[in-house]
């Protein structure tokens, strides 16, 4: 059986245990303190009966009012009874929902943990067969010339260096959790600066020129993660570009919400692959594209995680062939 089902039966079964306790031994008191009232009741009665009756008619009103009362308390049980038996069969419906619902989250974080075990574990499966692929091949050629050796060592480390960067992009993945500190005062100006700094080599290689138009505005967030979120933007709209063309980098506030806006005059997206890049290892069709671009799809769900992160916002509108534009929205400082 699932652990997380029976985790909630054993839950419920606890949760019901505490409702049937407390609902018995309050019917208990009650079926206690309200026979003594109808006893005392009825005992006055007769005495006052007795008074004014011959003992003849006095003994036969007793009788009388003892089987009344008897049949009373027999009602009360009765009635104590069907509460109880409501109690357990409410108490069980609820407490199992109640059960279910505490151990939702922990189940769904369980699955997107194996099921990112094994996306990446897939991941990292194809360079690792290559390599082996390759270095099989040349140990079973007895004459492997040493330019034929060097050739493998250089495929190979290519293949280390594409695992290097999945490694890499994994744990940038896995660091960004909830324990930073998300509430201090990003300046936009701080943000977009840092991150010019560490893609300006990439950029001046593609002789890609990056124009920026900042407003005196403050982020709440991470300054060190809102840069790398920016790098990430930037990364791909330098990736995806044509050498020599312009990216735009704006930062501004609507609606009481900062932003920042990275466009690019690159290849576009294709419209059945907008709603996916956001996801792990989501990579559009490279048949689609002239070129090709070495990467792992793992970009995009980082910078998500980062706004996700930061409760912003992330948006992104492309035309084919003609470029891209990705608008992050967050909360001001
Ligand atoms: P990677 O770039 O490593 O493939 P990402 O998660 O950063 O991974 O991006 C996912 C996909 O989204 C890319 O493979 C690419 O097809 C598309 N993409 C992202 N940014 C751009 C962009 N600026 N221009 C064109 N395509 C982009």
């Amino acid at each position: 059986m699932n652990p997380f089902r029976s985790a909630a039966l054993r839950m419920t079964f606890w949760y019901l245990a505490i409702v049937v306790a407390v609902s018995t031994s309050s019917s208990v008191a009650i079926y206690h303190f309200s026979s003594n009232d109808l006893r005392r009741g009825v005992q006055r009665q007769i005495e006052f009966y007795s008074q004014v009756l011959s003992p003849e008619e006095s003994r036969a009103y007793s009788r009388l009012r003892l089987a009344q009362l008897e049949t009373d308390q027999q009602h009360l049980r009765d009635r104590l009874l069907l509460f109880n038996l409501l109690v357990l069969a409410g108490g069980g419906i609820a407490s199992y929902g109640l059960a279910r619902k505490t151990m939702r989250p922990l189940e769904d974080a369980l699955e997107a943990q194996t099921r990112f075990t094994g996306d990446a574990s897939h991941e990292l499966r194809t360079p690792l067969s290559v390599m082996q692929t390759e270095i099989e091949v040349a140990l079973r050629d007895r004459n492997l010339s040493v330019k034929n050796a060097r050739e493998l060592l250089k495929s190979n480390l290519e293949e280390v260096g594409r695992l290097k960067s999945l490694a890499e992009g994994l744990l940038a993945l896995a660091q960004q959790t909830t324990d930073k500190k998300y509430h201090q005062s990003a300046p936009a100006s701080e943000v977009i600066s840092q991150a010019l700094q560490r893609v300006q080599k990439q950029a001046s290689r593609k002789k890609i020129t990056i124009k920026t138009s900042s407003s005196k505005i403050n982020y709440r967030g991470n300054q060190q993660s809102l840069a790398d979120m920016v790098v990430l933007l930037l990364d791909n709209a330098i990736k995806y570009s044509p050498g020599g063309s312009a990216v735009n980098i704006e930062t501004g506030s609507k609606d009481r919400r900062g932003f920042i806006k990275i466009t690019d005059h690159g290849q576009g997206i294709a419209g059945e692959d907008l709603p996916r890049i956001f996801e792990r290892f989501y990579r559009a069709d490279p048949s689609r594209s002239k070129s090709k671009v070495e990467g792992y799809g793992l970009g995009l769900a980082i910078a998500k995680k980062i706004v996700d992160l930061h409760h912003g916002s992330i948006e992104v509108h492309s035309s084919p062939g003609k470029g891209s534009t990705f608008t992050v929205y967050l909360p001001r400082a």
